[in-house]
């Protein structure tokens, strides 16, 4: 729990964010709205504006902890309950949380804290998302795919375009299963298994989709050598004899022939390699957000109740490769705060190391000192 100062001085500085930006969406009226406190996210939703001015109004008087906003569109987007609310569309949404990678450094730090690797992680799926899934399998542009931050750790998606609008739940959930390389059948991609023949045709580099994706990376694990293969689950007298022949399999396999090189049990072998190559190279994406077609996500540009960055808009995979969310999602530039701060690790922030810190009353600049008192690890000094 936050106590009433620290509530108070947060909500001043909110308001005071509110009040300086201008919000800009061309569904505003059609969507819903939900906000939160510092306890909880979304405590109350329901809510619906017919312009910005009016919107800008309620955030400016109230300066919510969390503003969250339905990535659905509805005729009238404050009735209740739901069925009344009259289903128009959603856009497509993608939630992408450090949390759901399970990384190696998360297990060295508490799950409230977020590192620069968690940072750096989670941007490199979200490109893999975009890069891999969206434009090549999927088709859309880049121009109907926006990006912001999601205030904390991670990062959302937005598909605006008139064909998915329309699509009901199920079809959103066949998306997330495709995309999390959950469910993906190795029997497609090689038509000869089963059958009596003597050649076991599959997929190459160049076929649409998944197919492309297994025989793209068996090719390039094959000339990572020995320990590359074993990482994909090959057993190392196997791993060893791919790659004393690893011309003349990669041709094959470039040209659909993955039968150069005699395996026992080719058939069992290569879908086991296929199977674990489409779930590391699937991406962990939040399947219940996208499938949810009344969800309600994060407004971007609004303030994180638990850091008190922005979720900041991203204009283009290349400004997301350079985009730092401890520099350019970093609102509060003016003034330094005293907290007393308790936490074991090394804040990095707008490049400056704070901590770790021992019980420490400390005067931090604003930006530093929120982010501390949010996350729970600093109080508000008297
Ligand atoms: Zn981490």
């Amino acid at each position: 729990m936050l106590d009433d100062a620290a509530k108070a001085m947060v909500t001043s500085l909110f308001r005071d964010y509110y009040e300086r930006i201008d919000i800009k969406d061309s569904h505003l009226k059609e969507r819903e709205f939900g906000f939160g406190d510092f306890e909880k996210k979304i405590s109350f939703r329901h809510y619906s504006f017919s312009n910005s001015a009016l919107l800008k109004k309620y955030l400016v008087e109230n300066a919510p902890a969390f503003i969250s906003y339905s990535p659905a569109f509805y005729q009238a987007p404050a009735a209740r309950p739901m069925e009344r609310k009259g289903w128009l569309g959603a856009e497509l949404v993608f939630d992408l949380d450090a949390g759901d990678l399970h990384l190696d450094c998360q297990k060295q730090h508490s799950k409230a804290w977020v590192c620069g690797n968690c940072l750096d992680k989670v941007k490199l799926e979200t490109i893999k998302l975009i890069e891999d899934f969206l434009i090549p399998d999927f088709g859309f542009s880049s121009n109907e795919i926006s990006i912001n931050f999601s205030g904390n750790r991670g990062y959302h998606v937005h598909v605006n375009c008139d064909p998915i609008y329309q699509l009901k739940s199920k079809s959103r959930e066949a998306i997330t299963d495709y995309i999390s390389g959950k469910k993906i059948d190795p029997d497609r991609f090689f038509p000869s298994i089963g059958k009596k023949v003597v050649k076991l045709s599959g997929p190459k580099p160049s076929d649409p989709g998944w197919g492309g994706k297994i025989a793209g990376e068996v090719i390039k694990n094959i000339n990572g050598g020995v320990d590359a293969l074993m990482a994909i689950g090959i057993e190392r007298k196997i791993a060893k004899a791919l790659d004393a022949k690893k011309a003349d399999v990669i041709f094959g396999i470039s040209n659909g022939n993955w039968d150069k090189m005699a395996i026992p049990k080719k058939d069992e072998f290569w879908k086991a390699v296929a199977l674990k190559i489409s779930q590391s190279l699937g991406c962990a994406i939040d399947k219940n957000v996208t499938k949810d077609i009344h969800h309600l996500i994060r407004m971007p540009e609004t303030l994180h109740g638990d850091t008190g960055l922005v979720g900041k808009i991203i204009g283009s995979i290349s400004e997301l490769e350079k985009f730092d969310p401890m520099r350019s999602a970093v609102v509060f530039n003016k003034g330094e705060i005293f907290v007393e701060a308790e936490f074991p690790y090394k804040l990095t922030i707008m490049g400056n190391e704070y901590g770790p810190y021992s019980k420490k009353r400390v005067e931090l600049p604003s930006y530093a000192a929120v982010y501390l008192i949010l996350k729970r690890f600093a109080k508000l000094a008297i």
